[in-house]
């Protein structure tokens, strides 16, 4: 789950880690309670590269203030981060700009591939990170963060060195990496990043942008970061699976995939993939996926109109196919559904519930294998497109 800058920056300032002071606006009518006389203005949405995409803008008078809020809220954004659909800014935040020397850039993350928390900390702050990492990686510097959340102190030392930090600076940035990283392993972030992390000519170092992105599962370990969730800045169907503890995440294509399993669903996206197709969506209706969970999957494929087939892979491991097959029926029946389906189904009672559909009278299509399943769907579709 993400959450918004000003939010991030909440938790930051819970681990003393300096921010510039923000007001948060909603609505136009709470800006006759601020008395700035210059502001930076920044769009609250998931999603970086703001400042490139026109949503963050500098205003030198408190007239101009309020003309660039009533700009900037309600705007739609759209780069690469949000996809083709964009994310609309339903708040902006105020802050006294801030006189920069230099930006840095300071992250930590999680490495799948090196399976460890590292922290990325580099001189080339306020830009793309990833941009850096391609161009000059010797301009990047990258630690391990050991568990309980600490880095060593030789660690430190070669970090302060690397950003060229040297007396108060460098005892202001130590302690700050340091809440960072305690920060990151305490409230089980999967991302935490300052960018940029700005050094002022008053040799002061703050945390000018933030952003944090937790586990999911880890979420019941922190309500209070569980209650930041903005479903303004999900899909309808992402949301209704966030309440019904389904994964959902859709994509751009137009067949529809029900799958229970992570690996399975990812297994069956490939496929589709391999076989011309473009999958619409990634749904995990879970290991133990019932006939309430399946209706719930399907109401969740149908609510985007690009889909123009569903493909349902059910490995009957705990649950039993004939329990699936009724699921199945019973919200075709129910919601009329035209579009083709095609069912692949495998493990228990495979056989009673291949049964079920067959006599149902519906014209779903039976697939032995999920090569044929695949394959199917993807002819299903291509006639009907
Ligand atoms: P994004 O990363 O989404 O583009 P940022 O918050 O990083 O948004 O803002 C983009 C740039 O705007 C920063 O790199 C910084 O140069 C400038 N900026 C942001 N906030 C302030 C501020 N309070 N004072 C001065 N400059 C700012
Ligand atoms: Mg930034």
């Amino acid at each position: 789950m993400n959450i918004h800058e000003y939010q991030a920056k909440e938790l930051l300032k819970r681990y003393h880690i300096p921010v510039p002071e923000y007001i948060v606006i909603r609505h136009l009518d709470e800006l006759k309670d601020v008395d700035l006389e210059e502001a930076v203005v920044k769009i609250q949405v998931h999603a970086g590269g703001r400042g490139k995409a026109g949503g963050v803008k500098f205003a030198k008078s408190p007239q101009e203030i309020k003309d660039i809020t009533r700009r900037l809220l309600g705007m739609k954004m759209c780069n690469n981060q949000t996809g083709p659909q964009g994310v609309v800014a339903n708040s902006v935040i105020l802050s006294k700009p801030v006189d920069i020397h230099k930006e840095y850039y300071l992250g930590a993350i999680i490495d799948r591939a090196k399976k460890q928390m590292i922290l990325i900390a580099s001189t080339e702050g306020g830009m793309d990170i990833e941009e850096v990492a391609e161009k000059h990686p010797e301009k990047i510097l990258t630690l391990p963060i050991s568990a309980p959340g600490k880095l060593r102190m030789y660690q430190i030392v070669a970090f302060n060195k690397f950003m060229g930090f040297k007396g108060d600076v460098a005892k202001q940035a130590t302690k700050l990496v340091q809440n960072l990283v305690k920060a990151f392993y305490e409230l089980d972030a999967s991302i935490l990043e300052i960018n940029p992390l700005v050094l002022t000519p008053g040799h002061q170092l703050i945390a000018l942008d933030a952003k944090f992105g937790i586990d999911d599962n880890a979420l019941f370990r922190h309500p209070l970061i569980a209650e930041m969730r903005d479903p303004s800045q999900y899909s309808k169907a992402e949301n209704a699976a966030f309440e019904n503890d389904l994964s959902y995440v859709s994509l751009e294509g137009n067949i529809g995939c029900m799958v229970n399993g992570a690996g399975l669903a990812m297994a069956t996206m490939d496929i589709i993939q391999h076989e011309g197709g473009k999958p619409a969506n990634f749904l995990d209706v879970g290991g133990s996926a019932t006939k309430e969970r399946i209706a719930f999957g399907f109401e969740m494929i149908l609510s985007d109109p690009q889909v123009k087939g569903i493909l349902v892979n059910i490995f009957g491991g705990i649950v039993s196919c004939k329990m699936i097959a009724e699921g199945i029926i019973h919200v075709v029946k129910e919601h009329k559904i035209k579009i083709p389906i095609v069912v692949r189904l495998e493990g228990t009672h495979v056989k009673e519930g291949e049964q079920l559909l067959e006599d149902s009278g519906l014209e779903i299509i039976a697939a032995v294998d999920l090569l044929d399943a695949a394959k199917k769907i993807v002819a299903q579709v291509q006639e009907v497109i």
